[in-house]
C-alpha cells in the first residue's frame, strides 16, 4: 500500500482499478538486441500494430461521427494520415534490420526524432501537430507492447483514469458512465480539466507528480477527492474505511438534496441568486436537479473544441436556443468565446505563445476576428427570443475593448433588424471582471454594461502572478489572499454605486466558506458547478445577512490568506457543523 498526496480538485471518494491513459515517458524504451532470425517477426509485429491502430482510429472516428457529428470526427482523419507516412515506416524497418533491435525500440527512436524535428520547425501550425503525432504514436506503442487499453470513449468497466496530464478536450471525451475518478501528475485547482471533473461530479486529484509512473494498468486505487489523497494497492482495512466515507458522502448529498426547492435566503430574508456554470448543454439536467436558479456562466468555447472546423451561426443558434428553452424562464448567461490559456481549439490556426494566459485570446481574439465574433453574437441574439438569455464578454482589460465589443453587438443587432429576424431588444450585456486593471476601472466599465461577473479563477492568477494550472506554485494560489478580497470588495462597491448587479462565476463562489464572505461583501449572484449548489445554499440559509457582513469585515482585517481561510472555515463550521462531519 502506498499513499500519495496531491491537490484535491473534485470531491468524493472512488475505489477502483487504474487505467493508464498516458505517462510522460511512454516513448522511453531501453535498448535490447534481437537475433537476426527474429528480424522478420519484429517487422510483422510493427506492421500489425499499425493495422490495429488504424482500425481503432476508424472505430473512434465512426463512433464520434454517430454520437456527436461528422465535424468532430474529422480530427481523427488527420491522425490516420500519420499512419500512412512511408518515410516513418521505412525508417523503423531499417532500424530493426540494421541494428538488430526490437520494434518498440526502433519505433521509439524514430518517433522521438520526429517529435524533435517538429518542435524545431518554424511553423506554428506544424509545431502544434506534435500533439496529434504523439497521440497516434502512443497508440502504436501500446499496441506493440500489447497493453490493454481502452479509449476513454468506449469503456466497458468502471475505471480510474491515471495520466500525466489531461487536456480539457480529452476530459470532454470521457465516457461519464465508466470513468469514476481521475488522477494526474500535473495541473492546478482551477485548470479547466479540474473544473470539468467537478461538473461531471467525479472525484479527482491532480498535481501528484509521479502517479502515472507509480501505477500500472489494473492496480487497485482509492481516490480521495476531498483531501487530495491517492492510495495505491490499499489494504482491506483502508478500503473498508473509505467505503464508509463514500457512503457518508452519499448520505450528505441526499440530505442536502432536500434544500433543492428552497430559496438561497439568509435567516433574516436576504436573497441571493444561486446559479450554475456549464461547459456543455448536456449538463442541464444536473443543473436543474441541483436546484439552480439559472445558468450564470455557459463556457461557450467548448462548443468550438474537438472539431476541425468552426461552428456556423446556424449551428450555434440551435445550440443556444436549446439551452435557452430548457432553462426558460430562468436566466442563462452565455459567455462569448474565451479561447486561449489552457483551452485550445483544433479548428483555429493560432500560434503557440510564450505566455498563453496573457496572449492573443478571448475578447482580444474576437475583436481581431470580427467574422467569428459576430457570428456568435448573431446566434446568441437570435436565440434570445426563446428564453431569458444574457451575454458577457471575457477578459476585458480596458473600456475600449468593451466599447468595441458593444459596437460589434450593435452591428449584429442592426443586421438582424434589417433582415426582420427577431431578438430580445433588451438583452442584458455584462463584462467579466477577471483582470486587475478591470477591477480598478470598474467604476468606468459599469457605465457600459448591465452587470458584472467576477471571474475569480483568472483574477487570482493575474493578481497574484500565479499560473492557475501549475501545480508547483499551487500553494500561492490563494482565493483568500487579502489582495483578492480587497479587489472583490472594490468591484462590488463600484457595481452598487452604478446600480448594476454583480455575480461571481469563478470557483471561489462554490466554496461554502467563501460564499459566506462574498455574501457579506454584497454579491448578488453566485455561479458554480452544479454539484456545489446544495452546500452553498445550506451555508447561506444558516446565517443572517448581518452575520455574513461581520464575517466579511473581520476577514478583511487579517493580514494573510491562511488566517482568512481558517477564520472563514471556522465560521462556516460553527453554523453548519453537518458539512464537516468526518
Ligand atoms: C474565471 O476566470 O474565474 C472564469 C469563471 O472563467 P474561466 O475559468 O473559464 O477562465
Ligand atoms: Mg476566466
Amino acid at each position: 500500500m502506498e499513499t500519495l498526496h496531491g491537490i484535491p480538485v473534485s470531491p468524493g471518494v472512488a475505489i477502483g482499478k487504474a487505467l493508464i491513459l498516458h505517462s510522460e515517458d511512454s516513448f522511453i524504451v531501453s535498448k535490447t538486441e534481437i537475433r537476426p532470425d527474429e528480424i522478420p517477426k519484429e517487422i510483422v509485429r510493427f506492421e500489425e500494430s499499425l493495422t490495429k491502430t488504424r482500425s481503432e482510429l476508424f472505430g473512434i472516428r465512426k463512433k464520434i461521427a454517430q454520437d456527436i457529428g461528422h465535424e468532430h470526427s474529422d480530427i481523427f482523419s488527420a491522425h490516420l494520415l500519420i499512419l500512412e507516412d512511408r518515410t516513418l515506416i521505412e525508417d523503423v524497418f531499417s532500424k530493426i534490420k540494421n541494428e538488430n533491435v526490437p520494434a518498440e525500440y526502433a519505433f521509439s527512436v524514430v518517433i522521438q526524432r520526429y517529435f524533435h524535428a517538429f518542435a524545431q520547425i518554424d511553423d506554428e501550425y506544424l509545431k502544434e501537430r506534435v500533439a496529434d503525432i504523439k497521440d497516434v504514436a502512443r497508440r502504436i506503442m501500446q499496441n506493440l507492447r500489447g497493453e490493454k487499453k481502452d479509449s476513454l470513449m468506449h469503456l466497458k468497466d468502471e475505471v480510474i483514469v491515471v495520466s500525466h496530464d489531461l487536456s480539457p478536450s480529452e476530459t470532454a471525451m470521457m465516457d461519464r458512465e465508466h470513468v469514476i475518478a481521475f488522477a494526474t501528475d500535473i495541473g492546478g485547482p482551477t485548470s479547466h480539466t479540474a473544473i470539468m471533473a467537478r461538473s461531471m461530479e467525479i472525484p479527482a486529484v491532480v498535481g501528484l507528480d509521479r502517479i502515472s509512473k507509480e501505477v500500472s494498468n489494473g492496480d487497485m486505487m482509492i481516490i480521495d477527492g476531498n483531501r487530495g489523497i491517492v492510495v495505491i494497492d490499499p489494504d482491506p482495512l483502508t478500503i473498508d474505511r473509505y467505503g464508509r466515507e463514500e457512503r457518508r458522502f452519499v448520505e450528505l448529498v441526499t440530505e442536502l438534496d432536500k434544500l433543492k426547492t428552497l430559496p438561497a435566503e439568509t435567516l433574516d430574508g436576504y436573497k441571493l441568486q444561486l446559479v450554475a456554470n456549464i461547459e456543455f448543454p448536456d449538463e442541464i439536467p444536473s443543473v436543474i436537479a441541483h436546484g439552480a436558479e439559472g445558468i450564470g456562466l455557459y463556457r461557450s468555447e467548448y462548443f468550438y473544441m474537438n472539431r476541425t472546423d468552426l461552428p456556423l451561426e446556424q449551428e450555434q443558434f440551435e445550440a443556444y436556443r436549446n439551452v435557452a428553452e430548457q432553462l426558460a424562464p430562468k436566466p442563462v448567461v452565455i459567455r462569448t468565446l474565451d479561447l486561449g490559456g489552457d483551452k485550445f481549439l483544433s479548428s483555429l490556426d493560432i500560434p503557440q505563445e510564450m505566455n498563453p494566459f496573457m496572449g492573443w485570446r478571448a475578447i482580444r481574439f474576437c475583436l481581431a476576428r470580427v467574422d467569428i465574433f459576430k457570428a456568435q453574437l448573431r446566434a446568441i441574439l437570435r436565440a434570445s427570443v426563446y428564453g431569458n438569455l444574457k451575454l458577457m464578454y471575457p477578459m476585458i482589460s480596458n473600456v475600449v475593448e468593451l466599447r468595441q465589443a458593444n459596437q460589434v453587438l450593435e452591428e449584429a443587432k442592426k443586421e438582424l433588424r434589417e433582415a426582420k429576424i427577431p431578438f430580445d431588444e433588451k438583452i442584458q450585456v455584462g463584462a467579466m471582471i477577471e483582470i486587475p486593471s478591470a477591477v480598478l476601472i470598474s467604476d468606468i466599465l459599469a457605465h457600459e454594461v448591465e452587470f458584472f461577473s467576477i471571474g475569480t479563477n483568472d483574477l487570482i492568477q493575474y493578481s497574484l502572478a500565479v499560473d492557475r494550472v501549475n501545480e508547483k506554485i499551487a500553494y500561492l494560489y490563494e482565493p483568500t489572499h487579502p489582495a483578492i478580497l480587497r479587489l472583490i470588495r472594490h468591484t462590488i462597491d463600484n457595481a452598487k454605486k452604478a446600480k448594476i448587479w454583480i455575480g461571481v462565476c469563478g470557483e471561489m463562489g462554490g466554496d461554502p466558506a467563501m460564499a459566506l464572505l462574498l455574501l457579506g461583501l454584497g454579491i448578488n449572484q453566485l455561479s458554480m458547478s452544479a454539484f456545489a449548489l446544495p452546500k452553498v445554499k445550506r451555508a447561506i440559509r444558516a446565517v443572517t445577512f448581518k452575520q455574513a457582513q461581520e464575517i466579511a469585515s473581520r476577514a478583511l482585517e487579517f493580514t494573510t490568506g491562511e488566517e482568512i481561510k481558517r477564520f472563514a472555515e471556522a465560521k462556516l463550521k460553527a453554523v453548519t457543523p453537518e458539512l464537516f462531519e468526518e
